[in-house]
């Protein structure tokens, strides 16, 4: 790819695509560029993967053909108003942030501007994102299709309705934080039950990435998949039962409706 990409904030999702774009080796480091108020930290991101930093956001801005907001939702006016001017009319700009409307953005400009939406997660850093996308009118087809290359290059992506970014926020966008919680519950059980720790995060984590490779690759249906794991009178329906009981899937779908209301408030 010829163009530049640029990250205004040196956070979590910045350095999760970083990691993830440069593993794929769409971009050189040279042409990825970043900006952050505190130095340690751009230092640290220059020495892990090469790019270019800055403390200076309109510069980045200047220099990116795509230019991802990388900052949390509450900085997104402020940060909007800084680089305004720098904003070329052939930049197409990422909003990663979650609750923050294409609408909102467009005003905040109040000139045409290319606008992509974008829900990614943080498993982009390992190459196995899942991100949301939706444009405006003012982005092409092929830009989009830049676009989606690049989310590609770390992980799925998938063009979807804006009306749907919320909950895609509550199902995958925020999803790895539930997991590492189950991760984290799974193995505190087998430690509780006399395993070494190390070797417990190893089976939970493992069980969990097969468990996820089953349900994509077989194409079944996950209660299908769950019913093969469960024989008459077996070890695996007792666990399911507990689960039930103590209301599991209940409270994963409440889960998911709470993350997708609190970014609907956050719009
Ligand atoms: P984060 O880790 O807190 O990173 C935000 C970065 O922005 C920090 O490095 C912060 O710098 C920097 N920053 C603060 N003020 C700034 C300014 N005026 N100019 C430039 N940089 C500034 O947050 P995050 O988790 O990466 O989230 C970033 C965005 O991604 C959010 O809008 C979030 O909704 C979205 N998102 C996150 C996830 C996720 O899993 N984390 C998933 C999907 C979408 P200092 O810390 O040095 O002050």
């Amino acid at each position: 790819m010829e163009k530049t990409i640029g990250f205004i904030g040196a956070g979590n999702m910045a350095k999760a695509m970083i990691g993830g774009i440069l593993q794929a080796k769409i971009l050189p480091p040279e042409k990825v560029f970043l900006s952050n108020p505190h130095k340690e930290k751009l230092e640290a991101m220059k020495k892990e993967f090469g790019v270019q930093i800055t403390l200076d956001n309109k510069e980045v801005a200047q220099r990116a053909d795509i230019l991802v907001l990388s900052v949390k939702p509450y900085l997104y006016s402020k940060v909007i108003q800084e680089i305004k001017d720098e904003i070329q009319q052939y930049t197409i700009l990422v909003n990663i942030a979650a609750g923050v409307s294409i609408e909102s953005i467009e005003q905040t400009f109040a000139k045409k501007v290319k606008v992509v939406r974008v829900m990614p997660n943080t498993p982009a850093q390992v190459g196995e994102a899942m991100s949301c996308v939706c444009v405006n009118k003012e982005v092409t087809k092929e830009e989009l299709q830049e676009v989606m290359d690049i989310f590609h290059s770390f992980g799925e992506a998938e063009v979807i309705d804006e009306n749907l970014m919320d909950v895609a926020t509550g199902v995958s966008g925020s999803s790895p934080a539930y997991v590492y919680l189950f991760i984290e519950a799974l193995a505190d059980g087998a430690v509780l039950e006399g395993m070494p720790r190390e070797k417990a995060y190893k089976l939970a984590a493992q069980a969990v990435l097969g468990s996820a490779k089953m349900v994509l690759e077989s194409k079944e249906h996950p209660a299908k998949l769950k019913d093969q794991v469960c024989s008459s009178g077996g070890t695996t329906i007792e666990a399911v039962a507990c689960l039930e009981k103590n209301y599991f899937r209940s409270t994963v779908i409440q889960a998911v409706q709470t993350a997708t209301q609190k970014s609907k408030e956050m719009g």
